[in-house]
């Protein structure tokens, strides 16, 4: 592992804070280091309280933040001799240890520190770095780790036998330092490596340095022992999109029985090796790596049985559904098993669905509440993996006793990491694609419903504008939740292909804005055949395509979903010399109609909006506008006056008053409406529905 300290950035540093945060993110950018959220750092230095004290304190990373990404506000500065008092005591509770370390804070308002805290306070060494490292934990992680850590470092690093973090671990390591004072560092039992020195560079530069040597000796074991052989062949690429096409969708409903999710697939070469492989179907069910992983992936995978001639391609929906409740049903009675243990024995049990899913011969699967947070139990799994084959190469893998790891996946401390996420907005979980979405009403839609949590995909004909979009709302947003797709509507492989991008991507759909259109003026008596033609084709059979293809997997999913037409005023309105699109518009009206019909048993939603013209990004009115005004028998230029002034309520109408109607009819405000038509116009007498 590559030593990455740069004098010339840590001279940059105008205190030990700074120093600290440096040395963090170097730590952080390495992910066989420590993953999303994990490990910790300290510095020991003196700050001056609120009544002007100067006193010794510890910054330590707050709980729950990421190193790689962490700023000067994620360490708290906590005192230190306040901290040292807890030393004599013989047993401290988790409760106990909150309370005081709380207390302990210069600053009230500072993020908690992490469990680790009185660790990082019971060595006196000035910096201290702790890490779940891979090669570190593939050593710890095997029936002699003990052994092989003495042949790797001799008397360099103490062994520390493995204890929930807490207290006792703190003493434990606190006692150990004290009798060997010059060691650089412990090895934790089956959860990681902890170095200290006297700077930064130093405590820095022995993590790579143990992490290093470990590596070395794990390269020269997987030289003697190869992994476990192959067992199932991975299927071909376009079997294997067929395959996640029809099975994701029945994960995604069966996963998501308490809350939706989405899913995320993996297929990179080191996954596949390990879900095809003999042993995993043994090694992936021992337990977790660390307990820093199982924070976010559980404490075992789904590992899914598919027959040994045939493989996956051989998987029925019904096995995979029955092995998916055989899961949740044994999470349920490891959690009555071991509940006893829980201070009160009050928690609830936690989501019993697997977070990952390992399938042979197609990859594996994760689920989160969102798309980064599937990726981020991914990337935990993928290093789960490394250190399972590097474990099976040095000897075998071992990991946490069944009640050891659920005194670790039901610790309330380790569990307030995640309840530091932000709070879930009201879309948040779901799924939806809209069409013509690359400017006006589409844009708007795709918009507000991203900003109210939403994974969107942004269908348009013009590629480049969808991905423009895409781009602006992810900015807005600050997440990746909107994706671009080139979709045009009139071509059913098209869009065929473009719900198969949503499935594959993220496991399902739960909505559909259908608004691609196009608008051409002209009387029936001059009208050419093939604009009628076009407009019948965007207007009308774009509809129908687009929300077949949706019906046909919310179907599948089997978790309702909601469908929003945008129709027009001219449905129940129609003006003279739009022929070809009020006809269209009024087809597109009661395919919608018949839609809620056939599907409200379903739980599948229908809704129409009709909006009078909408100018603004609108590449329709920017080319039938003129026209437009002709007909109506007035100037162009005052064409936005005209239809401003022919409401009720004297206002222009504009794509974000669509939007916020299209959110209320995806969002579950609307829960019990289908089959209706909403108006956005500002009021038209002669349009009100009837
Ligand atoms: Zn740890």
């Amino acid at each position: 592992m590559k030593n990455l300290w740069s004098e010339r950035e840590a001279a940059k540093a105008k205190d030990k804070l700074d120093l600290l945060v440096y040395r963090s993110r170097l730590i952080g950018s390495e992910p066989e280091l420590c993953v999303w959220g994990g490990g910790n750092t300290s510095t020991k230095t003196s700050q001056l309280d609120h009544l002007g004290r100067m006193r010794r304190v510890l910054l330590i990373k707050g709980s729950g933040s990421d190193l790689k990404s962490s700023v000067r506000r994620d360490y708290p500065p906590v005192a230190l001799d306040d901290l040292l008092e807890t030393f004599k005591r013989e047993r401290m509770s988790d409760d106990e240890m909150v309370d005081f370390v709380s207390r302990c804070l210069l600053d009230p308002k500072a993020p908690r520190p992490s469990i680790e805290v009185l660790l990082h306070a019971f060595v006196d060494y000035p910096d201290i770095d702790h890490t779940h490292a891979d090669a570190i934990l593939s050593i710890t992680n095997t029936p002699n780790g003990r052994r092989h850590a003495r042949e790797i470092y001799g008397e360099e690093l103490l062994w520390v036998p493995y204890v929930k973090p807490g207290f006792t671990l703190a003493k434990w390591v606190g006692e150990a330092y004290r009798k060997n004072p010059h060691v650089k560092g412990v090895i934790l039992e089956k959860h990681g490596l902890i170095t200290w020195g006297p700077d930064a560079r130093t405590s820095y530069s022995r993590t790579i340095e143990m992490v290093t040597r470990a590596e070395r000796h794990l390269a020269r074991a997987r030289k003697r022992k190869h992994w476990s052989a192959p067992l199932y062949k991975a299927l071909p690429a376009a079997e294997r999109r067929a395959w996640l096409l029809r099975f994701l969708p029945v994960v995604r409903r069966e996963v998501s029985a308490n809350q939706k999710v989405v899913l995320h697939h993996e297929s990179g070469s080191e996954v596949m090796d390990f879900a095809g492989a003999k042993d995993t179907v043994r090694i992936s069910q021992k337990g977790p790596a660390t307990p820093d992983h199982m924070l976010r992936t559980r404490r075992v995978p789904l590992y899914v049985k598919v027959a040994a001639r045939g493989g996956a391609g051989q998987l029925t929906e019904a096995s995979f559904s029955r092995q998916i409740a055989a899961y949740a049903e044994a999470h349920k009675r490891y959690f009555l098993k071991y509940r006893h243990l829980l201070p009160g024995g009050t928690a609830q049990m936690l989501d019993p669905f697997p977070k990952v899913i390992l399938v042979p011969g197609v990859g594996m699967i994760t689920t989160g509440s969102d798309l980064k947070n599937a990726r981020i139990v991914a990337e935990i799994y993928e290093h789960s993996i490394a250190i399972m084959k590097n474990a099976s190469a040095l000897e075998r893998y071992e990991s946490l006793s069944e009640k050891l790891a659920f005194e670790m996946d039901y610790w309330p401390l380790e569990l307030y990491k995640l309840s530091l996420a932000p709070p879930e907005a009201e879309l948040s979980r779901r799924i939806g694609l809209v069409t013509g979405a690359a400017r006006g009403i589409g844009k708007a839609s795709a918009l507000c419903l991203a900003k109210a949590g939403a994974h969107v995909f942004l269908a348009d004909i013009h590629f480049k504008g969808a991905c423009e979009a895409a781009c602006e709302i992810n900015e807005v947003v600050k997440a990746k939740r909107a994706f671009a797709l080139e979709m045009d509507v009139t071509r059913p492989a098209s869009v065929a292909g473009a719900f198969e991008e949503v499935v594959t991507a993220l496991g399902g759909l739960d909505f559909l804005v259908s608004n691609a259109g196009w608008a051409h003026v002209s009387s029936i008596e001059n009208l050419k055949d093939e604009d009628w033609e076009r407009s019948m084709a965007v207007n009308a059979r774009g509809h129908f395509l687009a929300a077949r293809e949706a019906v046909r997997i919310m179907k599948r999913q089997k978790l309702g979903g909601a469908i929003v037409f945008i129709a027009s005023k001219n449905v129940p309105a129609p003006g003279r010399d739009f022929g070809a699109y009020s006809a269209a518009k009024a087809a597109q009206t009661q395919l919608a109609r018949i839609l809620a019909i056939e599907n409200g048993e379903a739980g599948i939603r229908v809704n129409v909006i009709n909006p009078d013209g909408v100018f603004e990004d609108s590449g329709l009115w920017e080319t039938i506008g003129p026209e437009r005004a002709k007909s109506h028998g007035i100037d162009p230029a005052k064409l936005k006056d005209y239809y401003k002034d022919r409401n009720l309520m004297k206002t222009p109408v504009r794509a974000w008053d669509v939007a916020e109607a299209v959110l209320f009819l995806i969002s579950g405000r609307s829960a019990k409406t289908t089959g209706c038509i909403l108006p956005v116009d500002g009021g038209l007498r002669e349009a009100f529905p009837r």
